[in-house]
């Protein structure tokens, strides 16, 4: 994947631009490009470097939604949490979860068992993966650390995790392959308005400064919580319509809080779900999230003090000999929920999160709402009323029910596995490959073969300089932030936030990407500030 360079954007219509380089708009160009239109995706920032990279990085149907009788939006996104493993099996992995019931929680073992029947029915996955009812002293069999004071049981049941990131640009790497252009560090600024109607963008590159137009029959705008912004650069008067939330997780370390299964458990604030997910390769356990309005600027969302003692509460009361208190925080994130303004009197955690698809008069269609894990059928929607709107002529089905993201080749994926051993790549490093990439580590394979110099680890996770090439090469890695947060997630589970060997990094980032001195030096800063505005633990 490369980015689009300004001859292939001058001078010609594409079919459609999709501005917003998150999974909504990546999987709507993904989309598009499959079923044979001309795309450019646009990114203001990197790709994933909205909310995609912020969530709780689980493919699921959404238990919690049971409990306000969502069982259309649980049911859908179960279907598609089935798809996502057929597509996207590098990236998907199956997990147990442990839904915990304390005495004075709302449901019991009855509601319970119910609404994980109605689970594993409408997965459609019953015979695969069938929860089970656990009294309490099974539940602390698994889990000896959990506060047995109050303790019914719990419902073992099975949902996906992901990787958010990497999910949105394989995802992104998929448009391209079929075609579509894609650019990143590239913002939409104006809309080109004729007669009317919208035909176009003008996008300001964000390391240079330079702008350029590009024409389109048709413009879509899924820039998520940026939504309203850019449905303003259309007509100024049009009023908000989106309501967004403010989600943070904290990050800890599995010896400070010694959990091996994800559970969920009721918040003593306020009764809300909070889950703390141990990470299945690092020593850490992750803990989301809070559910709070949000009126302030989407590029500025950052964990509060308030944000992170709240979790730090729900999770003393699972594990109260923890007796976690902020200097445990070794990492913690925040994104927006860009969900769709609610009817009046709903709460936030009550507000619908389906999407919706806006048409403003100039013909600008704009989606929000809906979730990670129901990325490709909000896609589908979109360009299909695209194209019905637009009046584009001839367009085939949408297939993405069936092709699947690039890297999902499982049986590639055994074969470099033996190559990549055979090439004297350290066991942890070859499986870290294909953990990001799939069947696509055979490209970085090539790289590690192609000089003894880039064998060299020269930062967290594994990171070798084979890789950064590659991410460079193909990934369009032009940032430390792009590299450190979205492409190996050293920022969110690295202790330190893989700031060792920052220096090294930044030299070879440098030189490839390339950097001038002055440059080189914002990074750094940059990055190591992004660190510690996340790690409370570290003041
Ligand atoms: P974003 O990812 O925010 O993408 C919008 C993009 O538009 C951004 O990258 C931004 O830089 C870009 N942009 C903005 N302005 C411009 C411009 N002028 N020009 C070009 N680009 C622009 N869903 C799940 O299914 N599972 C979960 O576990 C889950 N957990 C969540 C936890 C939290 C805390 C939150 C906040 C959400 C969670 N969600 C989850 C929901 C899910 O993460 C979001 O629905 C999804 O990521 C939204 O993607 P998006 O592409 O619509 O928006």
């Amino acid at each position: 994947m490369r980015a689009a360079t300004d001859k292939e954007l001058e001078n010609r219509e594409f079919d459609l631009i999709v501005i917003g380089g998150g999974i909504t708009g990546a999987a709507t160009a993904r989309d598009a490009a499959l079923r044979g239109l001309s795309v450019l995706l646009v990114e203001k920032d990197d790709f994933a470097a909205g909310t995609s990279s912020r969530s709780s990085k689980l493919i699921h149907g959404g238990l919690r939604y049971l409990q306000t009788f969502q069982f259309g939006l649980v049911a859908e996104s179960l279907q598609e949490r089935e798809r996502m493993l057929r597509i996207a099996p590098h990236l998907t992995r199956i997990r147990p979860f442990l839904y915990l019931l304390y005495r004075g929680y709302p449901e019991g073992p009855v509601l319970l068992n119910l609404g994980l029947t109605f689970y594993d029915a409408a997965s459609g996955s019953w015979f695969k993966r069938r929860h089970s009812m656990l009294n309490a002293r099974k539940v602390l069999e698994r889990e000896p650390h959990l506060a047995a004071e109050g303790l019914r049981g719990a419902g073992l049941f099975f949902d996906v995790q992901t990787d958010d990131a990497r999910l949105t640009l394989q995802t992104v790497k998929g448009a391209a392959e079929a075609g579509a252009r894609v650019l990143n560090h590239a913002a939409v600024t104006g809309l080109i308005t004729e007669n009317g109607k919208c035909r176009g963008v003008v996008i300001t590159r964000q390391f240079s400064g330079e702008s350029i137009s590009v024409r389109a029959k048709g413009v879509l705008n899924a820039t998520g919580p940026w939504s309203d912004s850019i449905r303003r650069l259309g007509a100024a008067s049009i009023p908000n319509s989106l309501r967004p939330t403010k989600g943070v997780h904290i990050v800890v370390r599995k010896s400070d809080f010694p959990l091996g299964t994800a559970i969920y458990l009721r918040s003593p604030d306020d009764n809300r779900l909070v889950w703390p997910i141990p990470s299945l390769e690092d020593d850490v356990v992750y803990i989301g999230t809070t559910d709070t309005d949000f009126m302030g600027d989407p590029d500025e969302v950052i964990p509060t003090q308030e944000d992170v003692r709240y979790l730090l509460r729900a999770a003393n009361c699972a594990i109260p000999t923890a007796r976690l208190t902020e200097s445990h925080v070794v990492g913690s994130w925040a994104g927006l929920r860009p969900l769709v303004a609610p009817n009046a009197g709903l709460s936030t955690s009550a507000t619908p999160r389906e999407h919706s698809i806006a048409v403003d008069e100039n013909g600008m269609l704009s989606i929000t709402g809906g979730k990670l894990t129901s990325n490709r059928a909000m896609a589908k929607h979109l360009v299909d009323t695209a194209v019905s709107s637009l009046g584009l002529a001839k367009v085939a089905r949408s297939t993405t029910k069936k092709v699947r993201l690039p890297g999902a080749d499982g049986d590639a994926v055994a074969g470099i596995l033996t190559e990549a051993r055979a090439a004297g790549v350290p066991e942890k490093i070859r499986q870290s490959w294909v953990r990001r990439y799939g069947s696509e580590a055979s490209a970085v394979l090539e790289y590690w073969r192609a000089d003894a110099h880039n064998r060299e680890i020269v930062g967290a996770r594994e990171l070798t300089l084979a890789e950064l090439i590659y991410l460079v090469e193909h990934e369009m890695v032009q940032s430390l932030t792009d590299l450190l947060v979205r492409r190996t997630s050293a920022f969110f589970w690295e202790v330190n936030g893989g700031l060792d060997g920052i220096e090294r990094i930044a030299d070879e980032l440098a030189s490839r990407v390339p950097w001038s001195p002055v440059r080189r030096q914002q990074e750094i800063d940059g990055y190591r500030a992004l660190v510690e505005q996340h790690r409370p633990g570290s003041h």
